[in-house]
């Protein structure tokens, strides 16, 4: 393979749920595409690489209905219809409801869906299976571009080169693409761990979330297909590491001090997964033959679950762009075309990535007038029918202009 010559019209370098969700919605509309990652796709649905489960939008949900994908989704998606926001005590669990969102107060539809991300990835892969203009290189690891006038040189680990119009990094917070392309990022780590771990419980949990805040960080308690939740522990670092490594017995019973009773006995399903948390933003979205995407553009705290949400809204913000730049006859790879994604993008992540560092501040410490400041905010919102309608319309729909995918 080495030295072969490739050419797109757009390269995506990293495979995760943004770069194949934008190679494919990219392809869809007749852009031919590569999406290379350096892991193998089996590798990446397998019951032991993610445990994470994701909640979806109803924007992000009305793209998945629009790129065909939500048919391979729609029996493992867990609607939510409920979201309760309390504080909570080791020993005392959670305290009365502080904030309740009802999807009633919405209409039917439900406040979003948490689906495994594994079945995500899944489904993924079947929805590009027979996509012509979509070509998936993995597992091949990006080494380099280079940024040339009239076209970028992508460089694989195996020695082939690729040349396209725009290269797309959707590689992850760490983005080597975006390091080696020298844009910079501000941010900065939150000293905390995500620890992530599937729970059984004996009673249903009839599609309520939870959301708890305690001194370390929140807990969050997200509805799964079956009798499941799956926690996301905000914990501090320096105390993360004893909790994930107690055996199953002694985890679950830390578990269930701050969970509380409500849902009967609980027990440990399946493996422990821990991610440092940190925020960052990309300085810049764009440059010559060069965008990016998803947590290479931006990074946030999963206390609102909405990091994925962010990314699915780039891939669509970006799919769309490069599709009109091109039925003008635009150069895709040009400053003038892509200053439109740079424009409607970062705006909107920096709003969303202030709001989360925020909430995770107000929210992760003891200190009693901040605690009684957030109670008494919670409760204005909670009796406010106009104010919490207006927080869920964000978390639904964002804020901006929504892409076309995204409307339905
Ligand atoms: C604990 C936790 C819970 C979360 N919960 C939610 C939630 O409920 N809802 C939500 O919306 N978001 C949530 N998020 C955020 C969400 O998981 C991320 O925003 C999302 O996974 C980012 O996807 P991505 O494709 O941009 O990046 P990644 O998933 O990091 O994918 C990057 C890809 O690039 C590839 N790659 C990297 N370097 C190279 C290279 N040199 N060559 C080739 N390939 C390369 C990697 O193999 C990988 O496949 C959560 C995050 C955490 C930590």
């Amino acid at each position: 393979m080495a030295n072969t010559q490739d050419k797109f019209e757009v390269v995506v370098a990293g495979g995760g749920m943004v770069g194949l969700t934008l190679g494919l919605a990219l392809a869809r509309a007749g852009v031919e595409t590569a999406v290379v990652d350096g892991l193998d796709p089996a590798r990446v649905v397998d019951a032991k690489f993610d445990g994470r489960v994701s909640s979806f939008s109803p924007a992000s949900r009305r793209m998945l209905e629009a790129l065909g994908l939500w048919g391979h989704l729609a029996d493992r998606a867990q609607p939510v219809t409920d979201i309760i926001v309390g504080d909570g005590s080791v020993r005392e669990g959670a305290s009365a409801a502080l904030l309740h969102f009802d999807h009633r107060e919405m209409g039917e539809a439900p406040l979003a869906h948490m689906i495994e991300n594994r079945h995500f990835r899944m489904a993924l892969q079947r929805g590009i299976e027979g996509v012509g203009a979509l070509t998936l290189i993995a597992p091949e690891r990006v080494l380099a571009a280079t940024v040339e006038r009239n076209f970028a040189d992508v460089q694989l680990g195996s020695g082939r080169r690729l040349k396209a119009s725009l290269v797309v990094a959707a590689d992850g917070r760490d983005s080597p693409l975006r390091e080696a392309m020298g844009i910079k990022t501000v941010g900065w780590s939150y000293k905390q761990t995500g620890i992530v771990a599937t729970i059984g419980h004996e009673k249903p949990h009839e599609g309520t979330a939870y959301e708890l805040f305690f001194g370390s960080g929140p807990f969050a308690i997200l509805p799964m297909t079956g009798n499941r939740s799956s926690i996301v522990w905000s914990e501090r670092v320096d105390q993360a590491l004893a909790f994930v490594q107690l055996d199953d017995a002694a985890f679950v019973a830390e578990v269930a001090q701050r969970f509380g009773d409500q849902w009967g006995r609980l027990s440990l399903e399946g493996p422990r997964w821990s991610y440092p948390l940190s925020m960052h933003l990309a300085m810049s979205y764009v440059g010559l033959r060069f965008a990016l995407a998803g947590d290479a553009a931006h990074g946030v705290h999963p206390i609102a679950g909405q990091g994925l949400n962010l990314g699915l809204r780039d891939a669509a913000a970006l799919a769309e762009t490069i599709a009109e730049a091109r039925s003008i006859g635009l150069d895709i790879g040009s400053e003038v075309a892509l200053a439109r994604y740079q424009s409607w993008r970062r705006f909107d992540n920096a709003l969303f990535t202030a709001s989360f560092d925020a909430l995770n501040r107000l929210f992760s410490n003891d200190i009693a007038p901040l605690a009684g400041l957030r109670r008494m905010g919670l409760d204005v919102v909670d009796s406010i029918a106009p104010l919490k309608r207006f927080f869920m319309q964000q978390a639904s729909d964002g804020t901006g202009e929504l892409p076309k995918l995204m409307r339905g």
